[in-house]
């Protein structure tokens, strides 16, 4: 029997973006993000500074957080942190949580890897610094829920043809299973130099307003993925327990079910 995640609302397929640096064009493209219904979280440093150091000029609760958006750790510092010692790790990640956590008043525990670069040792010492998940630069071109969230490759850098990719995403037959991410990352400035606004405002046009996608952030996509795996299921599959604090859906064969936080659900 096929059993597998559902999105919240019944939707079956997840969108969502992930922006670095947090420069002045941020302001344009959360504006975009926004005015479409979509979700993007953006990593940032808390060090003032020349840019790749810089902490927005800008109000982070009327630009982002005021929108639904999420912002994130990037290192304090931008620094190489795959390089540096624990002690320096440890001083580069927490003082930029704090930075930003006197922002939201809530934890921030998700990041970009600066750089993209990490190390096994960097992951498990993020692991013990609070960070629940991290992305990297490495695109996959696919739509797969990550194994490990410290190693969260995107789909596409939004100048990787995300047209086509986007395209595949929404109406492809590709997608044999429910509960696929499509995760497009980048630099809101790269819009500004080289690509082009077309490219995002393009595509944001393209993936508005779906009735089979849940627009979402990092963090939430990784909520509702822990929710989804405390499922507990009988051994023939027909009933199945919610112990976690959020209503979880799920697809069985061609059927879809909507489990309440606490409830256990006969579905078979
Ligand atoms: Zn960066």
């Amino acid at each position: 029997m096929m059993i597998y995640p559902l999105f919240p609302e019944g939707r079956d397929r997840a969108l969502t973006f992930s922006y670095d640096d947090a420069l002045d064009a941020d302001v344009r493209l959360a504006g975009i993000f926004s005015s479409h219904g979509l979700k993007c979280t953006f990593n940032f440093c808390s060090d003032d500074g020349p840019h790749d150091g810089t902490f927005p000029s800008f109000d982070v609760n009327e630009v982002y957080l005021n929108h639904g958006h999420e912002i994130a750790v990037h290192g304090s510092e931008h620094a190489f942190e795959d390089r540096m010692p624990a002690e320096a790790v440890i001083a580069d990640v927490l003082e930029n949580r704090r930075k930003l956590e006197s922002i939201t008043h809530a934890p921030v525990k998700g990041m970009a890897y600066p750089y993209g670069t990490f190390t096994p040792e960097l992951k498990q010492r993020l692991r013990d610094l609070g960070i629940l998940y991290s992305r990297t630069v490495n695109s996959t071109h696919q739509f797969n829920m990550p194994s490990d969230f410290l190693e969260w490759n995107p789909t596409a850098h939004h100048r990787e043809n995300i047209a086509e990719i986007g395209e595949r995403f929404l109406n492809n037959s590709e997608l044999r299973a429910p509960g696929t991410v499509c995760y497009i990352w980048g630099h809101s400035f790269e819009f500004d130099r080289t690509d082009g606004w077309d490219v995002i405002e393009r595509f944001a046009d393209q993936m508005a307003g779906k009735d089979c996608v849940w627009y979402a952030t990092n963090m939430e996509i990784y909520d509702y993925n822990q929710a989804f795996r405390s499922l507990r299921f009988t051994a023939d599959c027909c009933y199945v327990q919610n112990p976690s604090g959020r209503t979880v859906w799920i697809k069985r064969g061609r059927e879809a079910f909507e489990i309440p936080s606490g409830d256990v659900v006969r579905i078979g």
